[in-house]
């Protein structure tokens, strides 16, 4: 069989409905292939100071017939301190900072709830947004770093059948400040010790890595990622002068975007969602496939290496019995190294996190072994990716507000699953 271009053994796919009505306050799951590409809400954030670039910020301010510096001290207040507390902006004259605070720092999100998990290693917070809508990030601590999963969108329109996210559908994009308020917050709870290290650790005090694998896809929602992504980089007082490394956009494959990306020129790690290496089975999994096929994202994701120089995390949620074949890893090696050889890439296989009401489960730790062993062998480099805050569903996938399933909608999706499980066994 051949490894490279189409795959050849592929049938023809009758194209998703791209265009699903949007019916505000709408709550019921996707059906089964069906992609989301408009949101069900439409209203815009309040604008905030972290939407605007410092130039910008300053034009604001000289707006408003004050000097332009004070443009950079609320920006260090909010990028360096993680603070917007009228209390806290000590260098501007108090009969002016209630009047700052209103116009740069709207309250965006509102915390509904804390979980934690793994002894306090792992807290996932619940937003509410201004118009209602609820997202979550995970906070994730480790020795000597902390990594911030944020989301990009509340709920997803990309339908994924594992993902709990992908069952809701696309609620509304988030602004660039609705993002970025997540991570300023994450850095304000550390600043205050509320994320306390381990005895003997060091303290953290700031998030060190960010990674868009919260709800949503960042890449559906390319404006404002690509503002977050530049303000993430940009030094104090700008933004919050993170290195581009430490950042990972994670994206279900959306070609074209990954390729505007690279014009950005803001070299972070992409990482690409596959889950399948031959387009019968992702087609299935992934429903964006039809639209785009293993071929063309991973032809966009070696440009991506070679303009960046950043080599790409591949994301692959082990299945049990659907596609943890040692036939499949193999496959996916030879893929990859027919694509750019063996340096351009690194697989990340994770055990997948069941989602509720599924029987889809975790692939057995002997054919995870195997996976990465056929891998490794190939020369292809893969490490198994933890699962941090399962048991508060805060693990990958598992972020959903709750989705009401109709009859129909769950007859189409157990009828999708027999179809998936007869992909996942024929070539085998
Ligand atoms: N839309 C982006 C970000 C999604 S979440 C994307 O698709 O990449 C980040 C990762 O978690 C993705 O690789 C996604 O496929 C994976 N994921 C989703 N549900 C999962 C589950 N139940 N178990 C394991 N990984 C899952």
């Amino acid at each position: 069989m051949s490894t490279t271009g189409s795959d050849p053994s592929r049938r023809p796919v009758a194209l998703p409905d791209l265009s699903r009505e949007a019916v505000p306050g709408e709550r019921v799951a996707l059906a089964p292939g069906q992609l989301q590409l408009r949101p069900t809400r439409r209203g815009k954030a309040p604008s905030h100071l972290a939407d605007l670039t410092l130039a910008e910020r300053r034009a604001a301010v000289v707006e408003m017939g004050l000097p332009a510096f004070r443009a950079n001290q609320l920006s260090t207040h909010y990028f360096d301190h993680a603070t917007t507390d009228p209390d806290d902006l000590t260098d501007i004259p108090k009969d002016l900072r209630q009047t700052l605070v209103e116009r740069f720092f709207p309250p965006l999100l509102e915390l509904v709830s804390m979980q934690a998990a793994d002894h306090g290693a792992t807290q996932k917070m619940l937003w509410r947004l201004f118009d209602g809508s609820l997202v979550e990030s995970v906070l994730m601590r480790y020795t000597g770093r902390v990594t911030l999963c944020i989301s990009s969108e509340a709920g997803c329109g990309m339908n994924c059948p594992f993902c709990a996210t992908g069952q809701m559908g696309l609620t509304r994009n988030l602004s660039a400040a609705e993002i970025l308020e997540q991570v300023r917050i994450a850095n304000a709870k550390l600043a205050a010790g509320e994320v306390p290290a381990q005895e003997g650790e060091n303290p953290v005090t700031r998030v060190s890595n960010i990674v868009f694998m919260g709800m949503g896809e960042p890449l559906a929602n390319y404006r404002p990622v690509a503002t977050v992504c530049k303000r993430l980089n940009a030094p104090s007082p700008e933004g919050f002068g993170m290195s581009a490394r430490s950042i990972t956009v994670s994206t279900v494959g959306l070609a074209p975007a990954v390729r505007k990306l690279i014009k950005e020129e803001i070299p972070v790690t992409l990482a690409v969602s596959l889950h399948a290496p031959d387009d019968a089975l992702r087609d299935e999994l992934v429903p964006i496939n039809t639209r785009f096929d293993v071929d063309e994202i991973l032809s966009a994701a070696y440009e991506y290496f070679q303009a960046t120089g950043r080599r790409v995390s591949i994301e692959y949620a082990l299945i049990r019995d659907i596609n943890d074949q040692a036939h499949r890893a193999q496959l996916l090696a030879d893929r990859l190294i027919a694509k750019g050889g063996t340096g351009w890439v690194h697989v990340n296989p994770i055990p997948l996190n069941p989602v509720k009401g599924s029987k889809w489960t975790a692939s057995d730790p002997f054919v995870e072994k195997r996976f990465v062993e056929t891998l490794r062998a190939a020369g292809i480099r893969a490490t198994i990716r933890d699962t941090r805050g399962s048991d508060i569903d805060g693990a990958c996938g598992q972020l959903a507000a709750e989705v009401l399933e109709s009859d129909a909608h769950r007859a189409d999706r157990e009828a999708r699953v027999a179809r998936v499980e007869a992909i996942a066994t024929q070539a085998s």
